[in-house]
């Protein structure tokens, strides 16, 4: 394995502009990997390609992967950069509320964001990958996908939703070369966790701080996870060597989850 691994691959990241999305594309790319990047903001996006781009490595689309005509017309727009070898669903976003407070519309909001846009964006690229015999698709899950926590129940549905398709298209997909994969980040280190502390904070009248050290508690290595941490174990999903890991989810947790 090379720094060079990844070299003719195309690879498309969903939510690529910032936080863990972005940390995976710098990764991909380190490795020689083509990569285009989905956001609905076309200035987060510039921005970030600007900060990741070597060699003109990186395309931007501008896209609400929710939509179903324009995670189409996206996909259609990414094929110039050739074929897809790897998709990253990662776009993806954390509402809380309690349960009787948690209206159709932040429900609608959390599976479509987190689990219809995982479903649209796959079904984009299967036919391609298995007509090809290859590919890698790496949804970002959470550890939301695997246990319960309280005042989340629209987001820890559609993340273990995401974990359920995983598991199930990767059965249907063994034999066809295409890897079907989870990662499940506990509390990371983004600009989703820091309104996540702001929230808590202005709900409770806590200080930020102490707001923070309660999602710090959740991990036993007392610290929150580093995107580039979840974008390791991305990497290593995709490098060669990895051909029979599929249908897993794996824990960057600091050991939250057994
Ligand atoms: P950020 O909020 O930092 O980034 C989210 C990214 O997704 C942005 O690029 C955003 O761009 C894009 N995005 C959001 N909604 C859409 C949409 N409808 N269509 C297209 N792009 C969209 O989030 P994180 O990096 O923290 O999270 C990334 C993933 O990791 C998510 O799936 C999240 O659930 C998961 N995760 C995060 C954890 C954490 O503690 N941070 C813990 C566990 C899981 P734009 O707004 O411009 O569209």
């Amino acid at each position: 394995m090379t720094e060079r691994s990844l070299e003719g691959q195309h690879a498309v990241i969903t939510g690529g502009s910032r936080g863990i999305g972005k940390a995976i594309a710098r990764a991909l790319i380190a490795y020689g990997a083509q990569v285009t990047i989905i956001g609905r903001s076309a200035e987060r996006l510039q921005v970030a390609a600007a900060d990741l781009a070597v060699d003109g490595a990186v395309q931007t689309i501008t896209a609400d992967v929710t939509q179903p005509e324009a995670v189409q017309q996206a996909f259609a727009a990414a094929s110039p950069s050739g074929p897809i070898h790897i998709l990253v669903n990662n776009a993806g976003n954390a509402e809380s509320a309690p349960f009787r407070r948690t209206g159709y519309d932040l429900w609608e909001r959390m599976i479509q964001t987190n689990l219809t846009s995982t479903y649209l964006c796959t079904q984009a690229v299967v036919p391609g990958m298995v007509d090809r015999g290859y590919g890698r698709i790496v949804n970002i899950a959470s550890t939301a996908a695997l246990k319960g926590y309280a005042y989340v129940t629209a987001y820890c549905a559609a993340k273990h939703g995401v974990l359920g398709l995983t598991r199930a298209l990767a059965l249907e997909l063994a034999t066809s070369g295409v890897t079907v994969n989870a990662v499940c980040p506990g509390y990371t280190d983004t600009g989703m966790l820091a309104d996540a502390v702001a929230n808590v904070a202005q709900r409770t009248g806590r200080s930020e701080q102490d707001a923070r050290a309660e999602f710090v508690r959740t991990n036993p290595q007392g610290r929150l996870v580093k995107p580039e941490e979840v974008a390791h174990s991305v990497l290593w999903l995709c490098l060669p060597g990895s051909d029979a890991l599929t249908g897993q989810a794996i824990a960057v947790a600091g050991g939250e989850v057994g």
